[in-house]
Formats: structure tokens, C-alpha cells, sequence
């Protein structure tokens, strides 16, 4: 089966770098449906249809529903996503965009995966957006590309929602064997499930979600992203949305690749030069993208984190 996610390229950022440093960029960005999670819907789109389904449901405003519309359109499947009544007026008209059967229901996404997962039948594929196995094998491809490419980085940094991107980053790092090097965890103030559960020493579920990164917006992790933390080493670290969203307005400007606050966070941990990665002389950084970002949102984005 051809991937519905492309090979990304990876370029080397001096505007990233501090002295001494390499900074590799996986820019995830790139996918045509705007984030690295078509890599693992796409394959669980797959499978699911080759299993039989015969109709995508999914329960997201964001990048999972976005990347499900895509590949349902490319696969020609049909696919119903179900959002809550918060999905911004960018996130509906790309699934629009996508053919996609878009219903909007509830004032949060818990209203709208029920609603979802009540109209699921025995013809019907339901896609997770982060706890899947299939995701995590689509999303660790990245890895793979990375070890392709003769690269070994000293440590990872990408962000952090439900986990699934760490899941499959991790996957895809310990088939190469780079289990020594760490993954530094991002998430944003307010969407700091990961975080806190470290902390913890417990999977805790956050009350709200505070952070304008909704793209990490998850109020738990996903119980094998937890896992992980106890067999990987992992540093997880927590940045204000001031910081995500001016990384992604300097990130614009040095690499002119425009990304969610969601993704923002990861870079930020590099443009703040975090004391978790000192001493690390080859950095990989996962740049997950995100199409909800436009030019007029990321100024309002600005406005409201001051
Ligand atoms: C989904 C998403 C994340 C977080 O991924 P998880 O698998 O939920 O941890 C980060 N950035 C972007 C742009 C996303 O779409």
C-alpha cells in the first residue's frame, strides 16, 4: 500500500542552533494535509478499509480531523467527522474542503465524541486521535526517514498532547536502537497533562484545558505515553503560550513555515535555550506543523497571550 503521508525533508536550522550545536528540523509541516498525523491516521485509514470499514468516523477539530477527512478523500471513503461547537471556522472549512460530512455538536469534544462513537456501526472505522497502536506505527516512519538519512541524533524534542507522537517517535527510536538518547517532552501551560502525571508518578486527568494550544489540548495521556516515561529517558517540561506563539512568529521569520502554537511550544524550548537540552551537540527537532495556523490567527494568538 502507497503511505498517504510523503518522506519529509530534514534541514539543518543555524537559526535554531545555538554555538556548537546542530539543530536538525523534520519538518512534519510539510504533509499536505498540514501535520505529521497523517502519517498514523493514514496508515489506520488504511488498515481499517482493508479490514472491511466501509465509512471513517472521528470525533476532532483539529489535525486528526483534518488528516482523516484528507485520506478518507484520497481513499474514497466516506467520512463523517463530529466537532464541538469551539472548532474554529479555519478547522471546519479544511474538513469541508476535504468532502468531508461535517456535524457540529456539543460545547466540548466530549459532547462530540459521544455523539460520534454513538453513530459508529459494524461498517464504520472510529479513528483516535492519539491511543492507537496503528498511529503510533505510522507516526515512528519519521524515524525511520531520520535513521535513512544517516542521522543519530544526542536527543528529540517535539510536543506533547495526548502522546501519540511521542509513542511513535519513541517506537521508531528504540527499532533503530537509539535508546539512550533522551526525548525532551514539550507542552504549554494549561495542556500540561504529561507533565503533571510525571510529577504525580500517576496518569492524572487535567479539570480545563487553559492553554490556546488546542492542538495538545488533551485533558490525559494516553496510558502508553506513560510507559514510556518509566522506560525511556524523558525530560518533560512545561512553556507559557507567550513562548509557543512567539516561537512560532520568530520560526516564520527564520524558516518562513508557518505552525500552530502546538508545535510553537516544541521550538520554543530551542529558542529559549532550555537548560534540558544543554550539552546535547545534535538536536533533533520534530516539527509537527498544524493547519489550523493562518496569518490572521497567529497576530490574534499574539493578542491574547499577553
Ligand atoms: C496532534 C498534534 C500534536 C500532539 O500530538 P499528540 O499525538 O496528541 O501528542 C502536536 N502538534 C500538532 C500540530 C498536532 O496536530
Amino acid at each position: 500500500m502507497t503511505p498517504l503521508h510523503i518522506q519529509t525533508p530534514l534541514i539543518e536550522s543555524r537559526a535554531l542552533a545555538q554555538a556548537r550545536q546542530t539543530v536538525l528540523l523534520k519538518l512534519e509541516a510539510l504533509q499536505p494535509p498540514g501535520s505529521f498525523k497523517i502519517r498514523g491516521i493514514g496508515l489506520a485509514c488504511q488498515e481499517h478499509i482493508r479490514r472491511g470499514a466501509k465509512r471513517l468516523i472521528c470525533s476532532s477539530g483539529g489535525n486528526a480531523g483534518i488528516a482523516v477527512a484528507y485520506a478518507g478523500h484520497r481513499l474514497g471513503v466516506p467520512v463523517v467527522v463530529v466537532v464541538p461547537e469551539t472548532t474554529t471556522a479555519r478547522a471546519r472549512a479544511l474538513i469541508k474542503s476535504e468532502q468531508a460530512e461535517l456535524i457540529i455538536h456539543g460545547a466540548s469534544w466530549h459532547d462530540a465524541n459521544e455523539r460520534a462513537k454513538s453513530m459508529v456501526t459494524a461498517t464504520d472505522a472510529f479513528l483516535h486521535p492519539f491511543d492507537d497502536p496503528l498511529l503510533w506505527q505510522g507516526h515512528s516512519t519519521m524515524i525511520d526517514e531520520v535513521a535513512a538519512a544517516g542521522v543519530r541524533p544526542d536527543a528529540v524534542i517535539l510536543s506533547v498532547g495526548g502522546g501519540g507522537l511521542l509513542c511513535g517517535v519513541l517506537e521508531g527510536m528504540h527499532r533503530h536502537g537509539w535508546r539512550d538518547a533522551p526525548v525532551i517532552a514539550v507542552e504549554t501551560i494549561g495542556a500540561d497533562a504529561f507533565f503533571q502525571s510525571i510529577q504525580a508518578g500517576a496518569r492524572i486527568e487535567l479539570k480545563e484545558i487553559t492553554s490556546i494550544a488546542t492542538s495538545l489540548g488533551a485533558r490525559q495521556v494516553c496510558e502508553q505515553a506513560f510507559d514510556w516515561s518509566q522506560r525511556h529517558p524523558i525530560r518533560s517540561i512545561v512553556v507559557p503560550d507567550r513562548s509557543a506563539v512567539s516561537a512560532c512568529l520568530r520560526f516564520l521569520l527564520d524558516h518562513r513555515i508557518l505552525v500552530e502554537p502546538a508545535c510553537g511550544a516544541a521550538l520554543a524550548a530551542l529558542y529559549e535555550n532550555v537548560p534540558q537540552i544543554a550539552g546535547f551537540k545534535s538536536i533533533l527537532v520534530i516539527v509537527c506543523g498544524g493547519a489550523t495556523a493562518t496569518m490572521e490567527q497567529l497576530p490574534s494568538w499574539a493578542a491574547q497571550v499577553h
